[in-house]
């Protein structure tokens, strides 16, 4: 089979790999839609600890089950399938404390290699985190689970009601996505806050109440205007910038909880005021990425139509014109691209 491989920072290559085959509670799926995630764009960069190079890689996808192994009951050669790239042990001290996203096996027992013909996907997320894809719904569409698992999760932290005024910073893939899923809950106020332009259009089509250029306008005067001086109910950092964590804490009202969602590289620091922490009772939150709640959460959003992420994909490209996709992502004019192999 064909696979895009990431050779190392800056190099991909196009490889023939043998096609696995699907041992017991296994099942192999022939790729037809992998999106690109800031993740890959990342590991493209500069290469990222989670992503061992040289492999393969994308963890995005959806497909057709092409071979199951021994024990699979849940699944049939020609089922269109769509899954996330990791799930839980069940065993270890943090599954038996019902922290599944935290168990010690995670991100040792994931798959990777959705920008491939075919991938195969272990017993443990068969078992918990692979469904069926509806006929309605689209393979690229359905290969978003994974990231709206993520902020699934991330929203399931934070009491939040129909009457708040939600700021997300940032408006790319996941800032948007969080932007739909909160106005599936009828959120009645987001705010969007980026500083590419293509990306505020996208948002303001999707109908986020108020999009604020950060380029132009001043971000903590914007919010405090629009919030009669009090500040967000909830921030959700989408950034992974140390800066903007430590903004985020400023832009929340008294009692208001801050959801730091965009991880940032290991080893920076942040530093916040105690008195804003304790006095004003903020309450900060940093989710790390899903549990398998999470992620049926997802998938009935994506089925039942609540959440559209067809409307981030900017455009398609066959498995070979990846490093292409990567090239026009660090523009900021598009979101994300399928990769169809
Ligand atoms: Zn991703
Ligand atoms: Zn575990």
């Amino acid at each position: 089979m064909q696979a895009n491989i990431l050779v190392n920072a800056g190099r991909l290559e196009m490889r023939e790999l043998p096609l696995p085959e699907a041992g017991p509670g296994e099942v192999l799926v022939r790729v037809k839609a992998a999106l690109t995630c800031g993740t890959d764009l990342k590991a493209y960069l500069r290469g990222h600890p989670q992503i061992p190079m040289p492999g393969p890689f994308g963890h995005e996808f959806s497909g057709e089950v092409e071979g199951v192994g021994a024990g699979v009951e849940k699944f049939r050669v020609g089922d269109a399938v769509m899954s996330v790239h990791s799930a839980p042990c069940g065993k270890c001290y943090w599954c038996e404390k019902g922290q599944g996203n935290l168990c010690e096996s995670i991100m040792g027992s994931k798959v990777l290699g959705a920008y491939a013909e075919y991938v195969l996907v272990p017993a443990h997320i068969v078992s918990q985190n692979m469904f069926i894809k509806p006929g309605h719904l689209s393979y690229e569409e359905a290969a978003a689970l994974e990231p709206l698992a993520c902020v699934v999760y991330g929203l399931q932290q934070i009491p939040h009601s129909h009457q708040d005024t939600v700021l997300v910073i940032g408006a790319g893939a996941i800032g948007l996505l969080f932007l739909q899923t909160l106005q599936a809950r009828d959120v009645s106020q987001v705010i969007v806050a980026g500083r590419r332009e293509y990306r505020l259009r996208l948002a303001r089509e999707l109908g986020a109440n108020q999009v604020i250029d950060v380029r132009e306008e001043n971000l903590a005067a914007t919010v405090m205007a629009a919030t009669e001086g009090r500040g967000a109910d909830v921030v959700i950092e989408c950034t992974g910038k140390p800066e903007v964590w430590q903004q985020s804490v400023d832009l929340v009202r008294r009692g208001g909880h801050v959801l730091l969602f965009g991880g940032c590289p290991k080893g920076t620091q942040v530093c916040f005021d105690t008195a804003r922490l304790h006095y004003d009772q903020i309450t900060v939150h940093s989710p790390f990425h899903f549990d398998p709640a999470a992620v049926s959460a997802a998938y009935s959003m994506l089925t039942e139509g609540r959440v559209k992420p067809g409307r981030l994909i900017s455009g398609s490209f066959s498995l070979d014109r990846l490093e292409e996709a990567f090239s026009l992502l660090q523009s900021g004019d598009c979101v994300k691209y399928v990769i169809r192999p």
